[in-house]
């Protein structure tokens, strides 16, 4: 490999690093968010990289350090995944080595000098590894020219997933003889998290670059009022062939809806900080591995994985924040296939939510933070509207109106004239001086004579009843939709419900509420009878995957199976055409495919 990277100039080194992603990678081109962050790198700058999951921020690190003249040190959070990447990557040709507790000293001796003599280029750590005085000693003579932060809102308080070992990697940053280009790499878009990256890495004046956070092959819904229970299952046995994560709010959900999915036959496991680390190694192995096909978990699950045929996330509850529900959702799909992300939504889960925030956010201001994001997060499983442009403009980025690719825009509409309905509601709020929460003015509505009602003399007002013989339930769906699009809005404190501006002209009869309400969608047909090309390379992959012992994405993905089906090649020339097929596997397996793709062309 060449040892270059200082001598190389713009459009020099991307030529470079496009030969590198043909070959290691098998794909031709960047896609368009990755080449500006490679560039940067290889021009010697430090580089913030804020990418979607699924964008493809891997190939961002790994090919700046197969281009520059050291080693680079990747940071990445979890031991367990290491192992994932590295055999993706070695399987690739790509020299790469991790060191975890998993391994013997003498392992890890060996590997170290593997690294100090150029053996291997990409060394993948766990930033707890820093303390390790044998580690400082080897990494001192090593020549790191790239260290790369995974996850690096772990960094960050305001992220989800803080993790204090990662405040070690700065300074361990400054004890290299020579200063290395430093990358960090995430999913997390808000400038507060972005800026303490950038403080807390000692980040030299980097470049920072945000990539559009759409991820157009996945689907968005959300349902509400279902039976969970009935939904899930149904939806799981309609797609047996397919790898789905199900992401419950508690442990102790988690081992309900495990337990439901396991009494009825389905291939499930299940992973929370509850259960011992052999529990949890071995169901998060077996799901990669497709030995499992569905795993629920809860929040715990998944920081980097890098499972690449995930084709279904369905959110259980309803996550703390629209951020946490986007990383969690953006597992499905990551190999450019379809996915969809289904959240099953009910009101006890802001309950749930708010409990938790309660109980583990002290910091009075951090809880109104975190209050304000949870009531955005109901918003969304309220918004009548396109999910996918809510999502987007959560994180400040215009969409437009409709994706044609959620379940609002999927759902027949119709046209729904509130403007009655809504004005007795704000009346409602207003003459309960907009001190109350939801559930109460809902009751006031609906004529509950409860001892709350009574106690505020709120039975006087002449709101009182408006809505007799609606149920609560109707009339809070009500509120939320009125929530959810702009008229009201929940004070984070204390739940109560104000008023916003677009509500008086309402309340004067001086504007309508009119909201293209979508009626209940439909399910996802169970996936097409089975194409029989695309079974047979299956069955080739987990066959070749078994025998490597390797998860059967490692050998290749989804897509690139897919790409095979759609170019059916002959020869060894065409296949090394197929997105994902780089020589080396075009060496170990391509025969073995071509030899199927040739069998059922018959
Ligand atoms: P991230 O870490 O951003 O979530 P990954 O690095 O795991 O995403 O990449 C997601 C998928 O995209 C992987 O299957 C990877 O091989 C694929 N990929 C990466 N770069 C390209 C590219 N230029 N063309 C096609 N596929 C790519």
């Amino acid at each position: 490999m060449e040892n270059n990277s200082a001598a190389m100039n713009g459009a020099d080194a991307l030529g470079n690093a496009r030969a590198y992603l043909r070959r290691f990678f098998g794909y031709k081109e960047f896609r368009p968010a990755q080449a500006p962050v490679i560039k940067s790198l290889l021009d010697g700058r430090d580089t913030v990289a804020i990418m979607p999951t699924g964008a493809g921020k891997s190939v961002c690190f790994q090919i700046p350090a197969l281009l520059s003249s050291g080693v680079a040190i990747v940071f990445s959070p979890l031991i367990s995944l290491m192992k994932d990447q590295v055999d993706g990557l070695t399987g690739q040709g790509v020299p790469a080595a991790f060191i975890n507790s998993s391994l013997s000293p003498q392992e890890v001796s060996h590997r170290l000098a593997d690294a100090r003599e150029g053996k291997i280029r990409l060394l993948y750590v766990a930033p707890e590894r820093i303390d390790d005085p044998w580690f400082a000693s080897a990494v001192a003579e090593m020549d790191v020219a790239l260290v790369a932060v995974d996850e690096a809102h772990c960094l960050s308080q305001w992220g989800h997933d803080f993790r204090p070992s990662y405040r070690a990697i700065a300074p361990f940053i400054s004890s290299l003889p020579r200063r290395p280009v430093v990358g960090a790499f995430t999913a997390t878009a808000t400038p507060e998290v972005r800026d303490d990256i950038i403080r807390l890495l000692g980040l030299r004046s980097p470049d920072v670059h945000v990539s559009g956070f759409d991820r157009p092959n996945l689907f968005f819904d959300v349902r509400r009022g279902e039976d969970k229970d009935k939904f899930l299952l149904r939806y799981v046995k309609a797609h047996p062939e397919e790898s789905g994560i199900v992401y419950a709010a508690t442990r102790k959900q988690t081992d309900a809806v495990y337990e439901l999915l396991k009494k009825k036959g389905v291939p499930v496991g299940r992973y929370h900080a509850g259960l011992s680390d052999e529990e949890r190694r071995t169901m998060q192995e077996d799901f990669l591995y497709d030995r499992l096909s569905v795993i629920v978990a809860t929040n715990a699950f998944g920081m980097g994985i890098d499972k690449s045929n995930v084709r279904y996330v369905v959110h259980y509850n309803m996550p703390k924040n629209v951020e946490a529900y986007y990383q969690e959702a953006g597992r499905a799909g990551r190999d450019g296939e379809p996915g969809w992300c289904i959240l099953l939504y009910s009101p006890a889960d802001v309950q749930t939510q708010r409990f938790l925030i309660e109980h583990s956010v002290e910091d009075e201001t951090r809880r109104s933070f975190e209050n304000e994001r949870l009531q955005r997060m109901i918003d969304y499983c309220h918004t009548p509207g396109c999910l996918r442009k809510f999502i987007l403009g959560y994180f400040g980025e215009d969409a437009p109106d409709r994706c044609e690719n959620c379940g609002s825009c999927a759902a027949e509409v119709e046209a729904v004239d509130l403007t009655v309905d809504a004005q007795k509601v704000f009346s409602c709020v207003y003459r309960m001086r907009q001190h109350f929460g939801m559930a109460l003015v809902a009751q006031v509505l609906t004529g509950s004579e409860n001892k709350r009602v009574k106690q505020f003399g709120f039975e006087k007002l002449s709101t009182f009843g408006l809505f007799k013989g609606r149920s609560q339930k109707t009339v809070n769906l009500l509120i939320q939709r009125l929530v959810a699009t702009g008229y009201l809005e929940v004070e984070s404190e204390h739940s109560t419900l104000r008023l916003l501006p677009p509500s008086y002209p309402v309340l004067k009869g001086q504007a309508t509420v009119m909201l293209s309400l979508p009626k209940e969608p439909e399910e996802r047909k169970p996936a097409e009878a089975a194409d029989g090309l695309f079974d047979a390379l299956r069955s080739v992959r987990r066959r070749l995957a078994e025998k490597e012992n390797v998860p059967a994405f490692v050998v290749f993905s989804d897509a690139t199976l897919r790409d095979m089906c759609r170019l059916t090649p002959r020869t060894l020339e065409e296949m090394a055409e197929v997105k994902g097929v780089g020589e080396r596997k075009l060496r170990r397996y391509g025969e073995a495919f071509l030899a199927v793709i040739a069998e059922n062309r018959k």
